[in-house]
């Protein structure tokens, strides 16, 4: 069976909340672990094995992002998929964004296969895509990518910086079709 770990960005509470929404105060660390906590279920109703990287709302050792690889690493995970909301100080910036290290690697796939998903599921999200590279997902290393030895994609879901975003991001309605959409890229992948 495969093991997926999920990873629900940020510690949370006073620890690291993530960003946070101006006007309503939401965090992007509650928003990512409820999200991640539905795919991890969808997951495991898949016959997948799961773990999260956190489960509370403020975890402190999340705070290392070593912590974060090493639950994946020493339970020799077959991919790993961290789970954030984007911010920009442009209130207007929008969509979606799922990341990679750079150049071709084992993640592209699993990107490609959640983005479709999430693009089938939510025709008015806005996907940015990055076709530089002749596939959707944008590059950075990040840390969490980087340092995990399995297959690793950074969701960005939304904007939480964005207003109307940041009500879809705090709808526990949307929360559930991100998570399902998540969840069915990863089983799409794992049926590849
Ligand atoms: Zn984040």
């Amino acid at each position: 069976m495969a093991k997926s770990v999920i990873d629900p960005g940020h510690a949370g509470g006073r620890t690291d909340p993530g960003a946070c929404n101006p006007i309503t105060g939401l965090q992007e660390a509650d928003v990512n672990l409820a999200v991640s906590k539905l795919v991890a279920h969808y997951l495991d109703t898949a016959g997948c094995l799961v773990r999260l990287t956190r489960t509370e709302k403020e975890q402190q050792e999340t705070d290392s992002l070593q912590y974060r690889c090493d639950v994946a690493n020493y339970w020799g995970a077959d991919l790993f998929v961290s789970l954030h909301c984007n911010s920009a100080t442009n209130p207007a910036a929008k969509g979606f964004e799922i990341y990679t290290t750079k150049g071709n690697t084992g993640a592209d796939r699993i990107a490609t296969c959640i983005t479709n998903q999430v693009a089938a599921t939510f025709p008015e999200l806005q996907i940015r895509v990055d076709w530089s590279d002749g596939d959707v997902d944008k590059e950075e290393n990040f840390y969490v990518l980087r340092y995990t030895n399995a297959p690793a994609v950074l969701v960005e879901m939304a904007f939480i910086s964005n207003p109307e975003e940041a009500a879809l991001l705090a709808d526990p309605t949307w929360q559930d079709e991100m998570a399902r959409a998540i969840a069915r890229g990863v089983t799409d992948w794992l049926s590849k």
